[in-house]
């Protein structure tokens, strides 16, 4: 069984596939609480998920929690008559659910494409022979309250160790700080140098403010200074008017 807030066929908006198309299940709950999320309802596990009916028609199914894996595995590839690039594990914080997805994933008839917080390290160990594309986010002290160095340089360790693609997403907030912004730079050079790195301006939401061009400029330039591979990329499906 899995617990789940939405499935859905849409236009990734973020990272280094953007653009493409995807089939986005979305888990219910996170371990996570960060200033800019734009998801809260899918932090906390709820009675009913929102299922589309036809891929990308917007029409959607209300279902009960928690879904059979055999019914959520039958309705993700029913969405395949339309081609996707891949199915976009997302959340909440999707490896919350490691287990079901490790039971989910065999079932699937597309590569599979990760979007975590890049936090628990135990259960991508579990998932990883099933996923084929990782988008890590690094979450920074000023975004959680927390610290979460030593679990993200683990993940991305045992990420890059298999032969998986795996690119990391860092968003920029008015509230970055420099020191933590280079520590996140010192961390994924630390692993491998040739990751590529992408710089999210945030869309401002809740306590998280904006920041300008100027200062994107001036952290792209920070970070090549390490790492090959820098993109500033925004949040495209927001403007798009995309799920
Ligand atoms: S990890 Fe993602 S889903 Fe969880 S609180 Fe942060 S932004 Fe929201």
């Amino acid at each position: 069984m899995a617990n789940i807030i939405e499935l859905f066929s849409s236009i990734q908006g973020e990272g280094l596939y953007v653009g493409t198309r995807q089939i986005f299940v979305r888990f219910a709950g996170c371990n996570l609480a960060c200033d800019y999320c734009d998801t809260p309802a899918s932090r906390t596990l709820c009675g009913h998920a929102l299922v589309e009916t036809v891929p990308g028609q917007r029409i959607f199914e209300k279902i009960t929690n928690p879904v059979p894996i055999a019914d959520l595995a039958r309705r993700i590839n029913s969405f395949l008559t339309v081609r996707h690039h891949s199915i976009s594990l997302t959340g909440g914080e999707p490896l919350g659910q490691a287990e079901s997805i490790i039971r989910l994933a065999p079932q699937l008839n597309s590569p599979i494409y990760l979007e975590t917080n890049g936090t628990l390290v135990e259960k991508l160990a579990l998932v990883l022979p099933y996923i084929h594309i990782i988008s890590m986010d690094l979450k920074l002290p000023s975004v959680t309250g927390n610290s979460y160095w030593q679990q993200h340089y683990e993940f991305l360790r045992l990420a890059t160790a298999k032969d998986k693609e795996v690119f990391v997403k860092l968003v920029i907030t008015g509230q970055t700080g420099e020191h933590e912004f280079k520590q996140a730079i010192d961390l994924v050079a630390a692993v491998r140098t040739s990751i590529p790195f992408i710089l999210q301006p945030v869309t401002p939401c809740n306590a998280s403010t904006a920041v300008t061009p100027d200062i994107m400029l001036a952290y792209q330039a920070e970070a090549l200074k390490q790492l090959e591979n820098v993109r500033v990329i925004p949040q495209t499906h927001k403007f798009m008017g995309q799920l």
